[in-house]
């Protein structure tokens, strides 16, 4: 059966998020044929939403106010509402981000649908879903003929870029009043370049790198290797780093290419936010330590040492 399925696309420091593309692909196995309409909101995005259209959406619309410039829960709930009141879609897919996470379950209850939350598989209408932390996965379906989806990033392949599909992005126009919080100014931290929920590479560090000037050799590596910073709450409480950058149970949920855990000693949950990594490299100097036991590569030794070796090996591949 055909799905009209609508992607809510998101954008960062002026730029759409893998995860927006992610949602494309996600949505053409839901829509099972159906139109796919990706819709962006935000004070001024109609340039960016075109490139939505070269990931495979048959329609893209932008959504423009004033009030939507930095994300609100009210202000984005009212203008996704206002839309889904136009378009009338089966189905939704967006990125299970903080913004996903927020504004998913409102939508759900308006819509009256079934919601799917933090999905890393679909076959058809089975979606798959990490539980217990990441130790178990479930396969949930639905008879409800509504559904929101919410995509973990990193898991589901985007449609390849194609950049000769293109066409005209449509403007929705929609009233956005009572907001009960209005965001005046967002100060942002300086955490690198990199977005770690969407990083293919992450270098993390735990208490083992001893101070905040421990994490320089894991910089020069995710450097070199174009990734990002991650740390365990032991780094961040130890104040070796901003907690923007914990992984775990309490922190980010990372699905990253390529994850490198360094002088952290894996604790469960820890565990539970980088488990799912695809290949996992650990570096610590206790055989014993847990991490060893999810780790692909152990290298067990001082990472004082190992950390700048292997970087200079890497340079030099
Ligand atoms: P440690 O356990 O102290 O490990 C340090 C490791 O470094 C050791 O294995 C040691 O062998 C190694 N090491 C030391 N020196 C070197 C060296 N020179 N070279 C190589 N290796 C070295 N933790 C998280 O990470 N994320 C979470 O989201 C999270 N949420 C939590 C929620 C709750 C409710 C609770 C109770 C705890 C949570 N924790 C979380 C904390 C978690 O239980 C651990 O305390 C924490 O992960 C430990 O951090 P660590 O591995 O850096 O430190």
């Amino acid at each position: 059966m055909s799905r009209k399925t609508l992607v809510l696309a998101e954008a960062k420091n002026g730029e759409l998020r893998n995860v927006s593309f992610e949602s494309i692909g996600a949505a053409k196995q839901i829509a099972d044929g159906g139109e796919i309409v990706a819709v962006l909101a935000g004070d001024t995005v109609r340039d960016l939403a075109k490139t939505l259209f070269a990931y495979g959406a048959d329609r893209v619309i932008a959504v423009e106010n004033d009030a939507l410039k930095h994300y609100t829960t009210d202000g984005f709930k009212q203008a996704f509402l206002q839309v889904f009141d136009k378009e009338n879609p089966d189905a939704v897919v967006l990125g299970h981000t903080s913004i996903g996470k927020d504004v998913s379950p409102r939508l759900a209850v308006k819509m009256d649908a079934a919601l799917f939350s933090d999905v890393v598989a679909i076959e058809g209408l089975h979606f798959t879903r990490p539980i217990y932390s990441g130790k178990a996965f479930e396969k949930r379906t639905t008879q409800s003929e509504k559904m929101i989806v919410t995509i973990r990033p990193n898991n589901i392949v985007a449609p390849e870029k194609d950049e000769t599909k293109t066409g005209d992005v449509e403007t929705v126009a929609v009233d956005i009043r009572d907001l009960r919080i209005i965001v005046k100014e967002v100060v942002k931290k300086a955490t690198g370049g990199v977005d770690l929920s969407e990083a293919n590479v992450i270098v993390a560090g735990g208490r083992g790198v001893k101070s905040a000037d421990g994490f320089k050799p894991l910089e020069e590596l995710a450097e070199l290797l174009g990734g990002a910073i991650g740390a365990s709450r032991g780094a961040c409480d130890a104040e070796y780093c901003d907690y923007s950058l914990q992984i775990g149970q309490t922190g980010k949920v990372v699905t990253p290419d390529l994850y490198f855990a360094i002088g952290l000693s894996g604790a469960i949950q820890h565990l539970a936010g980088m488990s799912n990594s695809k290949v996992i490299v650990a570096i610590n100097k206790d055989p014993e330590a847990p991490i060893f036991e999810v780790a692909d590569y152990g290298i067990v030794g001082d990472l004082f040492e190992i950390v700048p070796l292997l970087t200079e090996e890497l340079r030099n591949v």
